[in-house]
């Protein structure tokens, strides 16, 4: 019978090869722990863990979640087994170096000649490292981030005690350059935060445009990728599945951030920064006592803020590029095309559709959309997109997991003047379309989303 565990077997008795390489001792008996004893405890965790949404599934359409690819998760096992620590390189030699490769790919993806990088446990780790280095070098600055980036840019610049101002966005979700050149006339903006790949929308910010306007004034960049970055292979080619100019431009931005645990098929607790100057690496030093004393390298210790990180989040990584290369076609590219078509296929769909009108046309692969009233207030377009929300988790056979967003009237107001706005911001239907296996899903969910929407339509009172 074919085993898919098989590929994990394998490699784990390779390992178990290298440990028998060393005498055979006892294990403990306070460690020893039997076979009944272990299968309860885990029946009884895989009980609690029923406590889910399918988040493997694509009827789970709603946020930022998937499970990791099986090759990430058996390169997972097999490193968690000897657990190495890539806080330095005598933590875990090998990992230490899966990860320098692993992350060498990704500058690469991104243009970047030469860099300085390393994995993080997440997106918002990475992003705190490329603002305390963009503190650094503008000590008496602060940032500029667009009212659409992550809500974590505002908390870390409080950490960092350097003030952040939000600049405001246009009608597709992306940074306003006309707002962006008043504010850096003013002198105080040392860094502009940029997205690629809004957490909310997808939205793209104009970097080709806004970096010749940074640098006129001697502001850095810094691009916060962290969702959208694997995006970045789609932007090649003689007819891209995404606009490319905006992307291209990444390579001569100052700093990125992009997260393997969200579009890099890893599990949670792999982030990544990378900075396109190597000598920023001087604002790390440190000397702790009791490590680094393997080697003269410049450890991984040495350019992070973080201490212990798991050496098998980089094995992971790097195995599964092994497998999937960081190429436009096959590889990431093939699995990303996928995403890219399911969002631009239910975008058309619901273009289409009587009973919706798209948020805005997806610039990635999350679409958003809200239902068509004949009564076009902000609180009965809300209280629709909650009713449809939950009919379709209610649905007795098949439930679709949606997610939900608030909508500022600056994102809708030009396209639907009708709109009134009784409230300051609308409830609007939002779905993450991150497996590839969406895109054969879309038909469906296209039909249970105008299905729920009648079926609401007809229990509103008129
Ligand atoms: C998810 C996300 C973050 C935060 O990353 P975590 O890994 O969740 O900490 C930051 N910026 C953007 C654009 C994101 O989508």
């Amino acid at each position: 019978m074919h085993d898919p565990l098989q590929p994990l077997h394998a490699g784990l008795d390779r390992i178990a090869e290298w440990e028998a390489r060393w005498p055979v001792f006892e294990t403990d008996p306070s460690l020893a722990l039997s076979a009944e004893t272990m299968t309860e405890a885990l029946q009884a965790l895989a009980v609690r863990l029923e406590d889910n949404y399918p988040f493997f599934h694509p009827l789970y359409a709603g946020q930022m979640l998937k499970p990791p690819l099986a090759l990430a998760r058996y390169a997972y096992t097999l490193t968690m087994g000897i657990n190495p620590n890539n806080h330095a390189l005598d933590g875990g030699p090998a990992t230490a170096r899966l990860e320098t490769e692993a992350v060498a790919q990704l500058a690469r993806m991104f243009g970047f000649d030469n860099h300085l990088g390393h994995l993080t446990s997440s997106g918002t780790i990475a992003n705190l490292e490329a603002l305390w280095i963009a503190r650094e070098l503008h000590p008496d600055m602060g940032i500029a981030a667009s009212e659409d980036s992550h809500y974590t840019h505002g908390r870390m610049a409080d950490v960092l005690r350097m003030p952040c101002t939000k600049v405001p966005t246009d009608d597709l979700g992306r940074m306003r350059l006309d707002s962006l050149e008043a504010l850096l006339a003013g002198g105080q903006i040392g860094t502009v935060v940029v997205t690629a790949g809004t957490t909310s929308i997808g939205a793209v910010d104009p970097i080709d445009r806004i970096l010749p306007l940074a640098r006129a004034h001697g502001v850095r960049v810094h691009v916060d990728s962290a969702y959208g970055g694997f995006y970045r292979l789609l932007a090649e080619g003689d007819r891209p599945a995404i606009d490319p100019a905006p992307w291209q431009a990444i390579a001569e931005c100052d700093s990125i951030v992009i997260d393997p645990h969200k579009h890099g098929l890893q599990p949670y607790g792999c982030g990544c920064v990378l900075f396109r100057d190597p000598t920023v690496g001087r604002f790390y030093q440190h000397d702790s006592p009791y490590t680094y004393f393997t080697s003269d390298e410049l450890h991984l210790g040495e350019i992070s803020l973080e201490c212990s990180r798991a050496g098998a989040a980089a094995a992971a990584l790097w195995t599964t590029l092994r497998a999937l290369p960081l190429q436009a076609q096959s590889g990431f590219g093939a699995v990303l095309r996928q995403t890219r078509q399911a969002a631009l296929d239910w975008a058309g769909r619901l273009a289409d559709s009587d009973l919706f009108d798209l948020v805005v046309p997806p610039a990635l692969d999350i679409v958003t959309f809200f239902p068509r009233l004949a009564t076009k207030t902000a609180s009965a377009v809300s209280d629709a997109s909650d009713r449809i929300f939950a009919a379709l988790e209610a649905r007795p056979e098949q439930p679709v997991y949606l997610a939900k967003l608030q909508v500022r009237p600056s994102l809708l107001a030009a396209r639907y003047p009708d709109l009134v706005w009784d409230q300051p911001t609308m409830t609007v239907l939002r779905s993450c379309l991150m497996k590839p296996e969406h895109r054969a899903y879309v038909p469906f969910l296209h039909e249970a989303v105008e299905q729920a929407a009648r079926d609401v339509r007809d229990t509103v009172p008129a």
